[in-house]
């Protein structure tokens, strides 16, 4: 699934090619025929996410709300844009450039009042500039849960997923099986100020690079790392190979449905 930094670079993009203008927007799939015929042909007026939820804005009609979920795939292209195959549920296109969206969890048109009711259940996420974590910090300093899954919850903190969360525990030396309760407050403000600065990076890269200067493969003299997933990491999916920093044997184990991955050396109980 992808983290939230992919969904703010999507926010991003439809600003970019689609913003102030108006657009044609259709579903040849025809499960969202209703809805993108309410604004077809409208300006898009704000594109915006939190957490994993993406929000096409046009005003007073509402928001076109989607979730990618597991599976779902955005594409972007130059126009004159290619016949639609059955399965783009939504389609968006100007003089200049088209854009398919496959297989969302959710595509839907909703209101202002729903859009903030998506907002209200979501916790704080460390791309949105307002946002801080101190909601966060009041979950988790009462929380019983581990720190590993209290970051894959959407309610405490949004568009953290398994590579962030694996990382930054990592970079922070804190056990993912601690609780909630027991990080310090000095902890939770280092996490979540370099979450902040991780993520905006992840959204500038277009990829997840958590490694610092000194463990990059040029400063180590490693090779670099071979994964369909990109970017330079301390842990995510390097079970069973040795730690960048003390050598030792990375472990990996499900937590909250999906792999944790760490290193017993650095991440001490
Ligand atoms: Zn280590």
């Amino acid at each position: 699934m992808p983290e939230g930094h992919t969904i703010h670079r999507l926010a991003a993009d439809h600003d970019l090619v689609f913003g102030g203008r108006p657009l044609r927007v259709s579903s040849p799939q025809g499960k969202f025929s209703d809805g993108a015929a309410l604004v077809d042909g409208l300006v898009l007026e704000s594109a915006e996410a939190h957490g994993k939820h993406l929000f096409l804005g046009f005003g007073p009609s509402g928001w076109v709300h989607i979730h990618l979920g597991l599976f779902g795939k955005y594409g972007f292209g130059d126009a004159p844009a290619p016949p639609a195959t059955e399965t783009v549920r939504l389609r968006l296109i100007n003089d200049e450039a088209y854009a398919d969206l496959r297989g969302p969890t959710t595509c839907a048109l909703i209101t202002d009042g729903e859009k903030q009711a998506i907002h209200d259940r979501l916790g704080p996420d460390p791309l949105r500039a307002r946002d801080t974590g101190e909601k966060a910090w009041q979950r988790i300093s009462k929380s019983r849960t581990t720190i590993a899954a209290l970051l894959m919850d959407q309610k405490v903190i949004a568009g953290v997923g398994n590579v962030y969360r694996a990382e930054v525990l990592f970079r922070h030396g804190i056990d993912p099986y601690r609780l909630g309760k027991d990080l310090t407050r000095a902890e939770w403000d280092a996490v979540w100020a370099d979450l902040v600065e991780l993520m905006r990076e992840g959204v500038r890269l277009g990829r997840i690079d958590t490694v610092r200067p000194e463990h990059t493969p040029e400063a180590m003299g490693r090779p670099p790392r071979v994964d369909d997933h990109g970017g330079e990491v301390y842990v995510y999916r390097r079970a069973h190979q040795p730690c960048h920093i003390c050598g030792g044997e990375i472990r990996t184990a499900g937590l909250a449905a999906r792999n944790l991955f760490w290193c017993p050396g650095c991440q001490k109980p």
